[in-house]
């Protein structure tokens, strides 16, 4: 898809063009993942960060919030959960840190949940930007996939978004590392800012096709009221920005062919339905949160979250019957890798 037609079907509100739009993605999905989808199970283990963000409620400036760190042995109970309930991988999320305590951290999460799990269990980190070595370090311990969100592409909006310290050429330079290292790349953007026009969403899709990238996972914006950035949210528009999120999985889904898409959990914060819907639009993963229900309120950067007390079990039964109901199934104890990863390690 070049840019003049994403930004025209981006644009168009029409009902009849907005089915079309999902019946070509989903038939696209279709052709690469079947009608499956793959789960992750999310485990936010660390709310500390060094940065701050104007739009996460967990940023460093953030004096409201109650911070935590889970133990190596909390991560791996979360971790042989979503085992026991047939989740092929999870994702270990937390706020950023750099220093070397928290990096021997995560290697040893990463080798302790491997071991658990006898290394069935494929990992996902989303830990922020990291050095070189430090993505090295990770990637040795077994960690095969890494998901670092852009947020914008416009390096203009990204200024706009965080504090002068923050560096998109810093965020750009570490993608390129990650996929240096042999991971599995994700990144993501975050959809209807404030100001955020159509065609910054489109160069947004360009930008996940240039840099050949095997995972998407992103979502509609929703404000935190303890942030900056909620002051210019004032006309903050729910079902507009649900419906630009349907829209991007779709767009991404026909641009990129065979990348895994998440149905982000923000997209169910703004509707009940709202991850079925991104699956019928083209997504292929969702990741149910098995972190405890203590800490889960403790990580909320945007407002709203859903499923914040629903034990892990309960939300496994959920989300079996919703995907059912939209004549999908979930993809049992399978880790889910990228096709589109296999396809360009197997050209070099
Ligand atoms: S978005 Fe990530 S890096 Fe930025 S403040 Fe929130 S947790 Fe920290």
């Amino acid at each position: 898809m070049d840019r003049s037609a994403i930004v025209a079907a981006l644009s168009d509100d029409d009902p009849d063009q907005l089915k079309q739009l999902r019946c070509r993605a989903y038939e696209v999905k279709v052709r690469h993942f079947g009608r499956t989808v793959h789960l992750r199970g999310l485990i936010e283990f660390s709310n500390r960060c060094v940065k701050s963000c104007f739009y996460c409620g967990i940023r460093r400036d953030n004096s409201a919030v109650d911070r935590f760190s889970m133990t190596v042995d909390e991560i791996v109970q979360c971790a042989l959960n979503s085992h026991r309930l047939g989740y092929g991988s999870v994702v270990l999320q937390s706020g950023e840190r750099r220093d070397s305590d928290f990096v021997a951290f995560v290697d040893e999460a990463v080798r302790a949940v491997l071991k658990a799990s006898g290394g069935e269990l494929g990992v996902t980190l989303s830990c922020g930007e990291q050095s070189t070595d430090t993505y090295a370090r990770w990637r040795a311990a077994g960690a095969k996939r890494y998901l670092l969100r852009i947020e914008t592409s416009d390096p203009r909006l990204y200024a706009a978004l965080h504090p002068a310290d923050h560096s998109f050429a810093d965020r750009v330079r570490c993608l390129w590392e990650l996929k240096t290292i042999g991971y599995q790349v994700g990144t993501g953007v975050m959809i209807g800012l404030p100001g955020q026009t159509a065609e910054q969403l489109a160069d947004d899709i360009l930008f996940f096709g240039e840099l050949d990238v095997d995972m998407i996972g992103m979502g509609p914006y929703i404000p935190h009221g303890e942030t900056p950035l909620a002051a210019s949210a004032v006309n903050f528009d729910k079902a507009r920005n649900f419906q630009l999120g349907l829209k991007m999985i779709a767009l991404t889904r026909l641009a990129l062919g065979d990348v895994n898409i998440a149905a982000a959990t923000a997209l169910q914060a703004l509707d009940p339905s709202g991850r079925e819907k991104g699956v019928r639009f083209g997504a292929n993963i969702i990741m149910p949160n098995v972190t405890p229900t203590v800490h889960r309120q403790r990580y909320q950067l945007y407002e709203g979250k859903p499923c914040l007390t629903d034990e892990p079990d309960a939300c496994g039964n959920c989300l079996d019957a919703r995907l059912r109901a939209v004549g999908e199934r979930v993809a049992l104890n399978e880790q889910g890798d990228s096709p589109h990863f296999v396809r360009r390690t197997e050209k070099t």
